[in-house]
């Protein structure tokens, strides 16, 4: 192969620190494994049948690019429950993951500023400068809580979209209902697209979730079933928003992504019958028991939401961590410089069972003290 072939486009990020520790836990036999952003529950049964029985009663073609319309219908009347929005519109997309790139694809010229706040999801950032945007970063450190001065700050002429993720990766952070408000009302303001990933809007276990759409219609939403039904692998996802964004992200998915899985969005269909109640319960119960046990051990500010926590380095980078916690403890975590411009937290994901957390509770605090 020939240097030139490669495009400039993927030099723009680099994936290498994420993809160093799943090479290293690869080589772990039993390994405490809190790096994985997933459920640890699995596609319930009856939910599994349907995606059978899709795939037996042949509806294994294309789907209609916007996706099915029994899928769309159940999800489009919780929307207009939820908002009642003249203007909004719904398909359904390759995952929040699609829904995401095609949102940047069709609202970001080159040059462009997209904000994204600091620690965030790796796609946001990468994805921004892939499109020719220019990423602008702002800082929630110490607490993760978006401060509305410093984002109205960072807003300029060229400034297009914010991406915005509550409840958050990797911080498990929960906006409050006051700065959800302003973040709407300051992007209707001053002009700017508010893309809203909600993917973990399940998983919010102190107080109701709350959407900036309620404060905002112009808000494009971005969410997916991978979390709330256990099932990423399926590639399911749904945005909304103002029908003009909506049209033309079907128009790049019409030749894209063609389609999402078909039989699965019949599932899906199925899925949404479901009371997830008794997982996020659970959820909340491993939440409690992460803090509760690195309590006294880390600097963490409880994660309200998500399954992740985001304690802040005891010592060393979080490479350095990081390895020691594979090499001494096959424990692994992630460290927050994949998330972050800053080097000085790591990202726990308690997506597991109960007794690898205990395992994990062990380990972290062995290696907080160096033990
Ligand atoms: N958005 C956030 C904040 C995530 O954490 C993830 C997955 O980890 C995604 C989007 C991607 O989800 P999907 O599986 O729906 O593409």
């Amino acid at each position: 192969m020939s240097e030139h072939w490669l495009a400039d486009r993927t030099r723009l990020f680099d994936a290498s620190g994420i993809r160093k520790v799943f090479d290293l836990g690869a080589k772990l036999k039993d390994p405490i494994n809190l790096s994985i952003g997933q459920p640890d529950f699995d596609v319930p049964e009856v939910v599994q049948r349907a995606a059978i029985e899709a795939i037996q009663g042949r509806k294994n073609g294309y789907s209609l690019t916007q996706g099915i319309g029994p899928l769309r219908e159940k999800l489009g009347s919780q929307v207009r429950q939820e908002y009642g929005h003249d203007d909004r519109d719904l398909f359904i997309t390759c995952g929040t993951s699609g829904g995401l790139m095609l949102a940047l694809m069709v609202l970001v010229n080159p040059g462009d500023e997209v904000i994204v706040f600091d620690p965030n999801f790796v796609m946001y950032d990468s994805l921004s400068a892939v499109i020719g945007g220019k990423v602008v970063y702002v800082d929630t450190y110490p607490d993760f809580q978006i401060d509305l001065n410093r984002l109205s700050d960072a807003i300029t002429p060229r400034t297009k979209a914010i991406i915005f993720n509550s409840p958050g990766n990797p911080t498990g952070m929960v906006a409050s209902e006051e700065v959800v408000r302003g973040l709407a009302e300051l992007a209707a303001r001053r002009n700017v697209v508010l893309i809203s990933d909600e993917i973990y809007r399940a998983f919010c276990y102190d107080r109701p979730f709350v959407s900036p759409a309620k404060y905002n219609p112009q808000t494009l939403v971005v969410d997916g079933f991978s979390k709330t039904y256990g099932m990423p692998g399926w590639r399911l996802g749904f945005a909304h928003g103002p029908s003009a964004i909506i049209r033309e992200m079907l128009k790049l998915q019409q030749y894209s992504f063609v389609c999402a899985p078909h039989p699965l969005q019949w599932a899906a269909a199925t899925a949404m019958d479901m009371d997830v109640k008794p997982y996020i319960d659970a959820y909340r119960g491993k939440r409690d028991r992460i803090v509760e046990g690195l309590a006294g051990y880390y600097e963490l500010v409880a994660p309200g939401g998500a399954f992740y926590a985001f304690p802040k380095l005891p010592w060393g980078t979080g490479m350095e961590f990081v390895t020691e916690a594979i090499e001494k403890y096959q424990l692994l975590v992630i460290p927050g410089n994949v998330f972050s411009r800053h080097d000085t937290h790591f990202r726990i994901s308690y997506a597991a069972g109960d007794a690898v957390i205990e395992r994990g509770i062990e380990a972290l605090r062995k290696l907080a003290r160096r033990e």
